[in-house]
């Protein structure tokens, strides 16, 4: 009698099938779909409009985008100089270097002229300039502009916080909290910060990066010097992790539909709304074109009106 070999299988028998013969086959039996790869930004792209999803994510070559924004230029800025405010040694975070950090790291794009850049440039070192009042420079983030990563059944996620601090948590030890920093005009509340996929998925993935706890999610709103805060519990996160691998789910079917034929534009609809005049493929979008685009430094000009003027 023959006897079983160590693999199990009997000795002298077929030779082993060369690996991608037996990845194909297994896909038949079974395997495992594959993983979704994705940012906040990709995800939310597709909940707020399947059409502007597959621009910017589907069809090859991408369509043209419109100019860019200096809204998007004044938080990248002002992104970036906190960047490097803590990349300094405690000893120069002060004050007086914002301007430096500031002018270093300033994106000149969108603006409608220098004397409306030069307006958001002293607007943006202001905040930045009472911002930091609030903060300790010893402080040492566990992570800044830190990447977190963290793979389910569904999703492989990846995204950049804005900041990771560590604070004493309710029993004393350290806990951590996602920060994340807003420079638009009107403030935020605790219903923006409980409702943030982003910062939850970020608190998900935190916590198994770091082997720490992080449930507590902060939206600073630079311009009001406002904190909205919100404590998740592990139910609240899960919740927000299966809403994102729904919207996953939903993505790889409409991905699949058109794979197999599926007429594009049904697959990825258009979801037309007061955001199409911001979008940047409204000149590619049959739908947005009807949309009066707004100017690529509306959302600037808007900073020196009061809040609570319309839309
Ligand atoms: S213009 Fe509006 S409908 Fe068209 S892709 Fe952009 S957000 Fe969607």
């Amino acid at each position: 009698m023959r006897r079983p070999s160590p693999t199990g299988r009997p000795a002298g028998g077929r030779p082993p099938r060369p690996r991608a013969e037996q990845a194909e086959q297994l896909g038949f039996e079974g395997m495992p779909e594959r993983l979704f790869v994705c940012t906040p930004s990709k995800l939310g792209a597709y909940a707020d409009c399947p059409r502007r999803y597959r621009y910017a994510y589907v069809d090859r070559p991408a369509p043209p985008k419109g100019p860019p924004w200096a809204h998007n230029s004044l938080g990248a800025s002002v992104h970036t100089a906190l960047k490097n405010w803590y990349a300094s040694a405690p000893d120069r975070r002060r004050p007086e270097v914002l301007g430096t950090l500031l002018k270093g790291t300033w994106v000149r794009e969108g603006y409608r002229d220098d004397e409306q850049e030069r307006d958001a440039f002293r607007r943006a070192l202001a905040w930045l300039e009472s911002y930091v009042a609030g903060l300790d420079p010893a402080d040492e983030p566990v992570g800044v502009e830190r990447v977190v990563a963290v793979k389910t059944a569904v999703l492989a996620f990846n995204g950049r916080t804005d900041r990771i601090d560590s604070r004493p948590g309710p029993d004393g030890r350290p806990e951590l909290v996602i920060v994340d920093y807003k420079t638009g005009r009107t403030g935020l509340d605790a219903d923006d910060a409980r409702g943030s996929q982003a910062l939850a998925l970020y608190a998900y993935a935190a916590e198994r990066v770091f082997r720490k706890p992080c449930r507590r999610v902060e939206l600073h709103h630079l311009p009001t010097g406002t904190v909205a805060a919100h404590e998740h519990t592990p139910e609240s996160l899960h919740r927000q992790l299966s809403r994102a691998e729904d919207t996953a789910r939903d993505i790889m079917a409409a991905e699949r539909a058109v794979a197999d034929g599926a007429d594009p534009d049904a697959a990825f609809p258009t979801e037309p709304g007061p955001r199409c005049g911001w979008c940047d493929y409204r000149r590619t979008c049959p739908t947005g074109a009807q949309t009066p685009g707004k100017e690529p430094w509306s959302a600037v000009d808007r900073l020196a009106e009061p809040v609570g003027d319309a839309d």
